[in-house]
């Protein structure tokens, strides 16, 4: 192994982003790198409630002798990379050397190491950055890392850590994607003493995904490999007439490393274009093979974003030899016939929607909605499905606007909640809870007739309505700094936008550093975002600037900002129950906008009882 050193301050300020420590799955993704970097032919997984309390990665590499192993735990020690330059052609997956410090400053750490040439190990314990021992140990060559109680010193870290549920899942995912590039190497995975997969060293890629998938993946997928110079591209494609409702089965590898790359994704989709549905997604896991010196892998620091330097060569090369595929594989029976839709999938996330019936909205358009069960109500007018825009004119309060303040007035905030949801028996409610027949359906009657309410859609609401008093009463102080100090460089566009808006993003709770021409380093971000997602807000906050040449107000992104916080809390929020149905209606009736959720789609509405009169042809 080459000999490790410490790289110059110089050199680390030019990387342009650093390890994200902020969940399991990114402790689970450094260890697993390390240890395919160290030539491991034999990894083996174990993690507990989601990687919080426990989380060991075993290998059989090449292992470090005690002075290389202490030097690993020092910031920017790595055996990776020496000059700045060096990183325009890494080969490894790890480069910056500051996973093994990092993870160790937020958990019970342990690391036993050996190398083969040497006949004992070495084990080092450190307890929340702090150096317990270092002795030796026996062990077979390799190297174990036990990481436990993850972020138990770092309480604020630990509460944005999701359910043990959603850490595991994200933890089993990610182990298949290495798994899934590495088919030579073995993997095991096990949770909580259960064995999730095991998966002894194969040939190709088709017996790993029968093993870590199952046989229903597997047999949906024919092999493919197609070369171009130096640009390889195989793996497994959907058979002609599979398809999806979700991304999730759209896999890529860009030199076996699990990447996020809307350039690969998107010329897979236009190459199904006539073999799949319209908004459904064809099963896909390919591996790009890529000189990787015309790869930024450095684009989005614990994103799995890449960025290749000849975008247009690398979408047509997929482009085509997908496509050359497919009509390889259509027969003129197979090829695809549009079945009728009945639901419609949403953009981002690839949910399923049912398709609005334009006729039956038309129904209710008509009828005042809620008209005097509550006074709000006059604001709502005729709009039987009312977007943010046409709310706003009514309500000059509401927080959107560019010209507007972005927190509504004090007044409207401090409208006491009155008791107005009860249940069936409740005679004093306005509204009385009846049911949740379907899904997300809660179905109320009112003294003028039935409230449908989408209970999604009112708890984003109330969330979002929440996260905006937070932000009102904290502006302009509340940051919380960010666990590791984000170094992020910028193109001459994005720093100009970036210096325009800076004090106000600095107002905001953003701790932006200069620390040399183009690279910055992100320190802390505002309390109401999910430190997780801080990089990406910025860099979204660059791309929507750049979209509109350069001019972006900050009150409109942090509108934005916020639905999306909406979003991505709520993912784990299970069903909902009568109580909390009903706790939450009366809390949305409060809201200074109850009435569509924070994308601007219904989130109730009633059907009048004289509706009902009309189609029974008679009184009720
Ligand atoms: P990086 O991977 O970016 O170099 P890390 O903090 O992840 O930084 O690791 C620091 C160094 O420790 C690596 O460069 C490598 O030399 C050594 N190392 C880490 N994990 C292992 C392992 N499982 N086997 C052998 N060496 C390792
Ligand atoms: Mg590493």
């Amino acid at each position: 192994m080459p000999e490790i050193r410490i790289l110059s301050d110089q050199v680390a300020n030019q990387i342009a982003a650093g390890e994200v420590v902020e969940r399991p799955v990114a402790v689970l993704k450094e260890l697993v790198e390390n240890s395919l970097d160290a030539g491991a032919q034999k990894i083996e997984i174990e993690f507990r409630n989601g990687g919080k309390s426990y989380l060991r990665v075993e290998d059989d590499g090449m292992g470090m002798n005690p002075d290389q192993a202490l030097l690993a735990l020092e910031r920017h020690a790595t055996s990776k990379i020496r000059k700045a330059s060096d990183l325009n052609k890494v080969g490894t997956f790890g480069f910056r050397g500051e996973a093994l410090p990092s993870i160790a400053s937020v958990s019970r750490f342990v690391i036993r190491t050996r190398p083969v040439s040497s006949n004992e190990g070495t084990e080092i314990f450190i307890n929340g950055g702090k150096m317990i021992h270092c002795k030796d140990c026996g062990m077979p060559p390799g190297t174990r890392v036990e990481v436990s109680h993850l972020f138990n010193s770092v309480p604020g870290r630990r509460k944005f850590l999701k359910t043990e549920v959603t850490e595991a899942t994200h933890l089993i995912h990610m182990a298949k994607l290495y798994a899934l590039a590495h088919p030579s190497v073995t993997f095991t995975l096990i949770e909580g003493g259960r064995t999730v997969f095991r998966s002894p060293a194969c040939d190709s890629p088709a017996d790993r995904v029968r093993e870590i998938f199952g046989r229903g993946l597997a047999e949906s997928l024919t092999p493919m490999d197609a070369q171009e110079n130096d640009l390889r591209l195989s793996g497994l494609l959907g058979k002609p007439g599979q398809s999806r409702s979700t991304r999730k089965e759209m896999i890529f590898f860009v030199n076996r490393r699990p990447v996020d790359s809307r350039t690969i994704s998107y010329a897979v989709i236009e190459a199904f274009h006539t073999f799949v549905p319209k908004g459904r997604f064809p099963p896909a896991i390919l591996f790009l093979e890529i000189d990787p010196a015309v790869v930024d892998v450095n684009v989005h620091p614990s994103k799995r974003e890449i960025r290749f330097r000849d975008d247009p060569k690398v979408r047509s090369f997929i482009l085509n030899s997908v496509l050359a595929h497919n009509r390889a594989m259509a027969s003129p029976s197979s090829e695809f016939k549009p079945a009728l839709p009945v639901v419609e999938y949403e953009e981002e996330n690839g949910r399923q929607v049912p398709k609005i019936d334009s006729q039956a909205l038309a129904l209710f358009g008509q009828s005042k909605i809620i008209e005097e069960s509550q006074p709000k109500s006059n604001s709502l007018q005729e709009t039987p499905c009312p977007k943010e825009e046409t709310i706003k004119d009514d309500q000059p309060d509401l927080s959107d606007g560019d010209n507007k303040k972005i927190l509504p007035s004090p007044s409207s905030a401090e409208i006491i909640p009155r008791t107005m949801v009860g249940n069936r028996r409740d005679p004093g409610a306005e509204w009385r809870f009846l049911d949740c027949p379907h899904g997300d359906l809660a179905v109320f009657s009112t003294l003028q007739g039935v409230v449908a309410l989408h209970v999604r859609a009112a708890y984003e609401r109330v969330r979002f309505e929440q996260l905006e008093d937070s932000l009102r009463d904290h502006s302009s102080v509340a940051s919380q700094s960010l666990l590791l100090p984000e170094p992020l460089e910028f193109d001459g566009i994005d720093r100009a936008s970036l210096e325009v808006s800076l004090v106000k993003l600095r107002e905001l709770g953003f701790v932006l550093e200069e620390f040399g021409r183009n690279f910055y380093r992100l320190e802390g971000c505002p309390h109401w975002i999910d430190p997780e997602y801080a990089v990406r807000y910025l860099h979204d906050f660059l791309e929507i600037a750049r979209e509109n040449g350069g001019a972006i107000q900050v009150e409109s992104f942090v509108r934005q900002a916020l639905e999306r916080q909406v979003n991505y809390r709520d993912e784990t929020k299970d069903d909902f129950s009568d109580d909390e149905i009903m706790d939450l209606a009366n809390r949305l009736l409060s809201c200074r906008n109850p009435y569509v959720c924070p994308q601007g789609r219904p989130i109730y509405f009633e059907i009048p009882t004289r509706d009902f009169e009309n189609r029974f042809k008679r009184k009720l």
